[in-house]
């Protein structure tokens, strides 16, 4: 992976000359854009530099114990606070996504703001509407991503542990706990490193994943008993969940997160989907095993799109819908899905 010296220089001529930083990472933040936001917040204040966190909607519990947390500005919270800071800054960086779009509540916002805009990120084809571009897809996580540019720029050695927690929980995040994205080496060293500065790995572990709620937990075992249909012949797998579900297991934002993971963990299943009910909207979330693109797939058919083996999108229309619309956009990826899976065992 080569993070070019220029745009470094030009990195750390911006943190220089500007006054005004804000880090906005994506609507529905998942580990990784809480972890390398923060990681990004928590380096800046160390080398003196003050910025504000600006996150789209509330963090699912699970992220909330995180260190800076508290100090985030939230955009449903207070929209007009938001706004003016959104107009009044002059470096604005975009954590962990690709497109002004995904930040959804304050896109126009963004994109007519004065600030000048710099991209980490590791999600493909990022669009063309940064002045400075981070983007490289692999490494495992915008987390990783974030450390790898201040290793390069010199800048590694002042890492604190509460700099670290934030890095790890991007990175454990993003790779399933070291079980995919983590092929590279350097993953692996990075995370050696962040345990060097003495965080707890056990707890930052313990406390993401071991704190479920009981409804949380039932809603998963609704999810695989009476709401998951396998479809051996296109080696697919899906959930879905209505609102009505929803309802009754007391969902709370990130309750499905890790759903669509269960799905992808059968034998001989390449391509699995969680259709989740809101609003007038149906969310569906894609994972895949081997070379089958659910990016591709979630750009041509659910208005949305990630990375190669994840991604996600919307689309207008009722459940039952969605899902009959589902199964018959298969037969034409049978080939293709069913290659993916015979390459990848
Ligand atoms: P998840 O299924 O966890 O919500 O999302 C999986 C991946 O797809 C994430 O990396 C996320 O950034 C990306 N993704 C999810 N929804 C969308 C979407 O609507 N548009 C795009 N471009 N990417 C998405
Ligand atoms: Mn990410």
């Amino acid at each position: 992976m080569a993070i070019s010296e220029s745009s470094i220089s030009y990195l750390i001529k911006l943190l220089e000359e500007k006054s005004d930083v804000l880090i906005t990472t994506h609507y529905n933040p998942d580990g990784d854009a809480i972890g390398s936001s923060l990681a990004l917040y928590h380096f800046l204040s160390s080398r003196g530099i003050k910025s504000k966190v600006l996150i789209p909607n509330e963090l699912p519990s699970f992220l909330q114990w995180m260190p800076g947390v508290k100090d985030a500005y939230i955009y449903v919270a207070d929209p007009e606070k938001c706004n003016a800071l959104l107009a009044s800054a002059d470096l604005i960086f975009c954590m962990d996504y690709n497109g002004l779009g995904r930040v959804k509540l304050f896109t126009d916002q963004l994109r007519v703001a004065s600030a000048t805009r710099v991209l980490i990120d590791h999600h493909v084809q990022p669009e063309n509407e940064f002045d400075l571009t981070f983007s490289e897809i692999s490494v495992s996580s915008t987390s990783e991503l974030l450390y790898q540019i201040i290793d390069e720029a010199g800048l590694i050695n002042g890492i604190t542990k509460e700099m670290a927690e934030c890095f790890f929980v991007g990175i454990m995040t993003d790779t399933g706990s070291f079980s995919f994205a983590c092929n590279r080496p350097e993953t692996f060293e990075i995370a050696a490193n962040l345990i060097r500065t003495g965080m707890d790995v056990e707890r930052v572990h313990r406390m993401v994943y071991d704190t479920y709620s009981e409804s949380r937990m039932r809603l998963l075992g609704h999810c695989l008993g009476s709401n998951m249909k396998v479809l051996p012949e296109f080696a697919t797998a899906y959930i879905w969940l209505t609102k009505e579900d929803l309802e009754n297991y007391d969902y709370q934002q990130g309750d499905t997160e890790g759903v669509v993971n269960y799905a992808l963990s059968i034998q001989n299943v390449a391509v699995a989907a969680l259709f989740t009910e809101r609003g007038d909207r149906v969310r569906v979330s894609l994972r895949s095993k081997g070379e089958f693109s659910v990016n591709e797939f979630a750009r041509a058919h659910f208005n949305g799109g990630g990375h190669r083996n994840a991604a996600g999108g919307d689309i207008f229309m009722n459940m039952d819908e969605t899902l009959k619309w589902f199964e018959s956009l298969l037969p034409e990826y049978s080939l293709e899905i069913q290659n993916s899976l015979k390459n990848y065992q």
